[in-house]
């Protein structure tokens, strides 16, 4: 029995070291597919003015009505202010767009930012409400040639993280605002005299967001759609043939897809493409990813009329079905060497070699406590070391070091001077965990 008194938060959790090795997995694969493609990193604010997220994502959505997690009401010159914890990225990084002048840049802008989001959802499997997304966003131009790239991108990480035979892409074009409009009013039409028969949910929804009657999982409401009109009708000749470019790029570039006309995710401010990634068994229950074209959020949140197109992947999900593929995430926490030490003169030299040791790319543990070196050993057993350094009061006086292989269970006396270059030797200079700065710039430090 834990005897802990205090517990994570409902919904969150700690991200322990063997959880963090796939995320350190997915960060990698992600900052190296994006790099590759021209993407530069981002970081907004955790919470941003509520209205950001209300105007952006739309204010009878599910995220916005229901799961905003506000962080206060603060005094500020112009008034009471509410912020809201980040519920994803888009809103946030095209605030940023907007805000710091990025349509002066080369278009388009291609951002990506790894980090937590915030949803106040009754928590499930799956459905947390602290998890974490990898966000890649390009704005600036509207082509389809950018959202088959883009979708392009999203596999091949899928791939690094080989998960990607796992999931099917759904892919969908919902038109424009103006043909949604139409369709809206019709299913609003057909809906005249059928409300009574919609669970209570749904006929909230039919008034405040129909569209959200489209993925509805109550059964009442799918029988009642099967008659219904549907969004294809409605689509313009213009998006249509935007669809098809899209998918015809697709097929260039070796892309398959689902094509799902019920998929329409749940945000005001998509139009045209959208595609979520569905893994094979749960479907669209626990989609480990999706995005869209949004148009017209980058003028909805204040800035002049500037498409973009965009995608989220859930980390935990992700490491999810990595973890059902079998996948293990590769880490460097292994220990090299533990250092073990007797007596105070014994003690003092270690430092400097454990010191030594770490500068020269060796993972090194040790001078820990005043144990005796017998259980010193076998700590360092536990430990999982590859190697043993033993110094004794015996050995300081006669300058020597005893070297214990701990596979081999075998161990011999050399130098002490000779240990450090001995132990580089046995490791192997190509298993040292050194980094390079370059140009002041030092990728295995990047969080
Ligand atoms: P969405 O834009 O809502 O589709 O979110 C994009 C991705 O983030 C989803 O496909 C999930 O992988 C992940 N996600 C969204 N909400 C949650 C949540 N409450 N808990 C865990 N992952 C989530």
């Amino acid at each position: 029995m834990s005897e802990a008194k205090f517990r994570t938060p409902k919904g969150t959790s700690d991200i322990l070291p063997e959880d963090h090795q796939y995320h350190t997995y997915i960060k990698k694969a992600v900052r190296h597919r994006c790099r590759q493609a021209g993407f530069k990193r981002i970081d907004t604010p955790l919470f941003e003015k509520k209205e950001i997220f209300e105007r952006g994502i739309g204010e009878h959505t599910d995220i916005v009505e229901k799961e905003l997690f506000m962080v206060g009401s603060h005094h500020s010159e112009e008034g009471m202010e509410a912020f809201a914890l980040r519920p994803e990225f888009t809103a946030s990084i095209c605030r940023s767009y907007i805000e710091h002048g990025m349509k002066q840049l080369p278009q388009p802008v291609e951002l990506y930012s790894i980090g937590p989001a915030f949803r106040h959802d009754r928590p499930q499997k799956g459905r947390y409400r602290q998890f974490h997304q990898f966000d890649l966003e390009v704005i600036g131009l509207s082509d389809p040639s950018l959202d088959a790239q883009l979708i392009h991108v999203c596999n091949k990480i899928f791939k690094d993280l080989r998960i990607f035979d796992r999931l099917t892409m759904q892919l969908n074009n919902i038109g424009t605002a103006e043909n949604r409009e139409e369709y809206i009013a019709a299913l609003k039409d057909y809906f005249i005299g059928k409300e009574r028969n919609l669970p209570d949910l749904d006929r909230t929804r039919l008034e405040t967001n129909p569209l959200r009657l489209l993925d509805s999982k109550e059964e009442d409401t799918q029988i009642l759609l099967k008659n219904a009109p549907t969004l294809d009708q409605f689509i313009g000749d213009e998006s249509k043939e935007y669809h098809e470019t899209v998918k015809e790029y697709l097929g260039e570039l070796g892309a398959e897809y689902v094509e799902n006309s019920h998929l329409v995710r749940g945000l005001d401010y998509y139009n045209q493409t959208v595609f979520e990634y569905w893994d094979n068994d749960t479907g669209g229950k626990n989609a480990v990813g999706g995005g869209g074209r949004y148009d017209p959020l980058i003028e909805m949140l204040g800035g002049q009329a500037t498409p973009g197109v965009g995608f989220a992947g859930g980390m935990e999900r992700i490491i999810y079905q990595m973890k059902q593929a079998g996948v293990q995430a590769p880490h460097k926490d292994q220990i090299d060497v533990f250092v073990a030490q007797l007596g105070p003169e014994a003690k003092k030299k270690c430092l400097s070699t454990i010191s030594e040791l770490r500068d020269l790319g060796v993972h090194t543990l040790g001078a820990l406590g005043e144990a005796s070196l017998k259980s010193q050993m076998r700590l360092a057993d536990k430990f999982g070391a590859k190697y043993t350094l033993l110094l004794g009061q015996m050995e300081v006086k006669a300058g020597t070091i005893i070297l214990r292989d701990m596979a081999a269970g075998k161990q011999k006396e050399s130098k002490f001077e000779k240990a450090v270059p001995e132990i580089i030797k046995l490791i192997g200079k190509e298993n040292l965990d050194t980094y390079v700065l370059r140009d002041g710039f030092n990728e295995q430090d990047e969080d």
